[in-house]
C-alpha cells in the first residue's frame, strides 16, 4: 500500500519570518485536521532553520529544493547535503524543471546529486516531465524514459525506497494548465512500468509517484482518485494555508 504524499515547493517565495509564521499555522492545522497523507514543505535554504523550529513536534517533513552535486569544497554559493543534514533536513527535491531549464541541470548532474543524497542517507523527490514541444512531437515516453534511466543510474534496488518520483509536465507548472487526471495517470503508469523494467515489479508497485502542475483544491481530488497518482508536488497553491490545507485534506 502506497501512502499518499503531498508536498509544497515554496520556490523563491516567503522570507524566513513569513515562512515560519505560515509553517506554524500549518502545523497547528495539521494537528487539528489530522490529514492521512504524508506532508512535506520545501522552503528556501535560508528559511529552513526557522521553518524547522516552527513545525517541531509535528510530522511535517521539511525538505530542501536542491543541493550541491559535491560533498564540500570550493563551490561558491552552493549548499551541501551534509549542511542540510546538520540542520535536520533529510529530504531533498532534485531535478525540478526550473533547475533543468534555468540553471542548466542535465540528467547527468541530477544523477550525481541523487547518488550523493542517497549516500548520505537522504530521501529524494526526483522530478521528471516533458515540455509542451516534447509532448506535441510524440516524445513524452522517450523523455520520461531518459530522465528515469539516467537520473536513477547506479541507484541500487535497496535504495529505491528512498526515492519518490514527481511527474511534472513542464507546460503545466505555474501556468494554470493541468494535465487531465487521465493524462497524469497514463504518464504515471508509464513511469511505473519503466521503473519495473529497470528494477522489478515489486519496487515499481511500492514507488510513490506525485503529480505536479497547477494542483489546487479544485482538481486534487480527481487527480488523487487515479490508480497511479499517489500524491502531489504543489507550487503556487502551497504558499498559503488557505490554499494548501484543502489540498492536504482532499480526502476529508
Ligand atoms: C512546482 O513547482 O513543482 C509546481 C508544480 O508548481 P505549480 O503548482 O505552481 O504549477
Amino acid at each position: 500500500m502506497r501512502r499518499p504524499y503531498i508536498a509544497g515547493n515554496w520556490k523563491m517565495n516567503l522570507t524566513p519570518s513569513e515562512g515560519a509564521a505560515y509553517a506554524a499555522s500549518l502545523a497547528e492545522a495539521v494537528a487539528k485536521e489530522k490529514p492521512s497523507c504524508r506532508i512535506m514543505i520545501a522552503p528556501s535554504f535560508v528559511s529552513i532553520p526557522a521553518v524547522l523550529e516552527a513545525v517541531k513536534g509535528s510530522d511535517i517533513i521539511v525538505a530542501a529544493q536542491n543541493m550541491a552535486d559535491h560533498l564540500a569544497g570550493a563551490y561558491t554559493g552552493e549548499v551541501s547535503g551534509q549542511m542540510l543534514l546538520d540542520l535536520g533536513v533529510k529530504t531533498v527535491i532534485l531535478g525540478h524543471s526550473e533547475r533543468r531549464q534555468y540553471y542548466g541541470e542535465t540528467d547527468e548532474i541530477i544523477n550525481s546529486k541523487v547518488l550523493l543524497a542517497l549516500s548520505l542517507g537522504m530521501d529524494v523527490v526526483l522530478c521528471v516531465g516533458e515540455t509542451l514541444e516534447e509532448r506535441k512531437s510524440g516524445n513524452l515516453e522517450n523523455v520520461l524514459k531518459r530522465q528515469l534511466e539516467v537520473g536513477l543510474k547506479d541507484v541500487k534496488p535497496e535504495q529505491m525506497e528512498k526515492i519518490t518520483i514527481a511527474y511534472e509536465p513542464v507546460w503545466a507548472i505555474g501556468t494554470g494548465e493541468t494535465a487531465t487526471p487521465e493524462d497524469a495517470d497514463a504518464a504515471h503508469k508509464f513511469i511505473r512500468s519503466t521503473v519495473a523494467a529497470i528494477y522489478s515489479s515489486s519496487i515499481a508497485e511500492n514507488l510513490v509517484i506525485q503529480y505536479g502542475g497547477s494542483v489546487k483544491a479544485g482538481n486534487v481530488k480527481a487527480l488523487m482518485a487515479k490508480e497511479n497518482v499517489d500524491g502531489a508536488l504543489v507550487g503556487g497553491a502551497s504558499l498559503s494555508l488557505e490554499q494548501f490545507l484543502p489540498i492536504i485534506t482532499y480526502d476529508k
